[in-house]
């Protein structure tokens, strides 16, 4: 998630060296059709729906998908109405209980009635294994509760079908969170189904989440979700589109997520410019047409992701989408397999690159690997803000680099040292809203940083690479970007985690 940012670099340079670096980039599809038709022919013998998750994934990544068969598995098929502001769908969930608890009852998730998000949930019809289940709802609708007929024992799989209408608020702007909005052009559905709460060890997770954050962790699911729209709009969302069916005045579009936290859809009749950059189609869809703009955020987001599937790791997804929203709350946010940036801050902004590479960064901090964005925002913002540094160093050079440090340093010692100088585990409600990203963005960063000076530029390099590959598809806290670093210095940073993390 992105809230405000300081001016980093002059303008003029930024958009001359970008255009050099990635001046003919525009390609429309959406779609590997060569992918989708190889991977199509080689599945005629099963019935498995999850084996079209591969359609998801990088062509390096594909058996990513047979490794993960057992979790979550989401299949929605439903109609959206943009002018009517509702998604109308039915819902089958099917999940193995891994809690370590047998479970007498389920909860969903519902964020869409967060008083925050000013929408409206609600779930009618549910059957637990073919028998009829009812509905309670609690946390002002945020939890839905459905008590089970028969208990579900450790490890055994369990079907939830249900349907449900989601209805987006007539109205967004600076008093609502503003992701669930529609703004004339785009209709944006984040989080906008039933999701299953976590649990483990026989608790579950049923806080509801601080607004001044990002609001949703959740394990690895798929995805498969048909959703009819009108042919004046074009369906954007996490994962690819698989076939599409057209009439009159309607379009059906089947897309599968591949292995992802949660899946956002985005409705609209915004024209969008792509790339293909190692293998994955990057597209941006784009308000006012303003292609001028469209193409500049393209050209960020190609460079941020190339660099970081060579410093990092490869991104497993063979789809980027970027669309945007003129809901007026926020300036980016990330989600998998899509991020969105607000109208505003849309080619408008001193550092709408540094937005840019922020949201494409979130893609393997936050999305590949996870952590509680509640209790420790400040795992996924800190890395994530930390690529900001590893594109200004690859494309504008060490000083530039070095100037983003300063100004996060800068920024930070507004409350260095103070009362309100917390250690980066804090969860978000323990914050006001400035120092929240003082603390899980700056300071974050500047941990990073001092990990990165202590134990010098190979290792780090190093650092970052295994901390993805020993880490993908997990959730984690802080520790695990301590245990990579010190595996490749094969020195002690534990002193530097107590003091910036711990506080000690
Ligand atoms: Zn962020």
């Amino acid at each position: 998630m992105h809230r405000s940012l300081s001016i980093r670099l002059l303008w003029i340079a930024i958009i001359a060296l970008i255009l050099g670096a990635c001046g003919s980039n525009t390609k429309a599809t959406t779609t590997n059709p060569s992918l989708v038709a190889q991977l199509k022919g080689s599945e005629t013998t099963t019935a498995d729906p999850r084996d079209d998750q591969r359609l998801a994934m990088h062509e390096s990544t594909v058996s990513d998908i047979d490794a993960h068969r057992d979790v979550p598995f989401y299949q929605i098929s439903g109609t959206i109405n943009p002018k009517g502001l509702t998604w109308q769908a039915h819902q089958t969930v099917t999940f193995v209980n891994h809690s370590g608890a047998v479970l007498d009852r389920l909860y969903f998730r519902l964020y869409p009635n967060l008083a925050d998000m000013g929408g409206d949930l609600t779930i009618s019809a549910v059957q637990v294994n073919d028998t009829a289940a009812t509905v309670q709802y609690e946390a002002d609708r945020y939890i839905a509760r459905i008590d089970l007929p028969t208990p579900i024992a450790i490890d055994a799989t369990t079907m939830v079908t249900l349907d449900f209408v989601t209805t987006v608020p007539n109205k967004g702007g600076d008093d609502l969170f503003g992701t669930l909005y529609f703004d004339k052009h785009s209709l944006s559905l984040p989080t906008a189904y039933p999701l299953l709460a976590n649990t483990q060890a026989g608790a579950w997770d049923l806080a509801i989440p601080d607004s001044n954050g990002d609001l949703v962790t959740s394990p690895v699911a798929m995805y498969d979700v048909t959703t009819t729209i009108p042919n004046t709009y074009s369906l954007v969302s996490t994962g690819t589109a698989t076939t599409t069916n057209k009439t009159d005045a309607t379009q059906t579009i089947r897309v599968v997520s591949g292995l992802q936290r949660d899946f956002m859809l985005s409705v609209t009749n915004n024209p969008h410019v792509s790339a293909v950059v190692d293998g994955t189609t990057i597209s941006m869809y784009y308000p006012n047409d303003d292609i001028d703009g469209a193409n500049l955020a393209l050209g960020y987001a190609s460079t941020a992701l190339h660099l970081f599937n060579t410093t990092i790791g490869q991104y497993p997804y063979n789809e980027l989408d970027m669309v945007t929203s003129n809901a007026g709350s926020f300036e980016g946010i990330e989600y998998p397999g899509i991020v969105m940036y607000a109208q505003s801050s849309f080619d408008s902004q001193s550092d709408f690159e540094d937005l840019v590479v922020h949201e494409v960064g979130h893609q393997w901090f936050y999305n590949v690997i996870g952590n509680d964005v509640q209790q420790r925002a400040w795992v996924d913002e800190s890395m994530t803000t930390y690529t900001q540094v590893l594109y200004a160093d690859a494309v504008h050079g060490a000083e530039a680099g070095r100037n983003e440090i300063q100004n996060f340093s800068s920024d930070y010692d507004q409350i260095r040292d103070t009362n309100v100088d917390f250690k980066l585990d804090t969860p978000i409600d323990a914050f006001d809203e400035d120092t929240y990203g003082l603390i899980a963005y700056y300071k974050g960063a500047l941990y990073i940083d001092a990990v990165r000076t202590q134990i010098g530029e190979q290792a780090f390099a190093q650092a970052l690479k295994t901390y993805y590959t020993n880490n993908r598809y997990a959730i984690v806290d802080g520790t695990a970007f301590l245990a990579a670093a010190q595996s490749a210095c094969n020195c002690n940073i534990q002193p530097l985690y107590n003091q910036w993390v711990l506080g000690e």
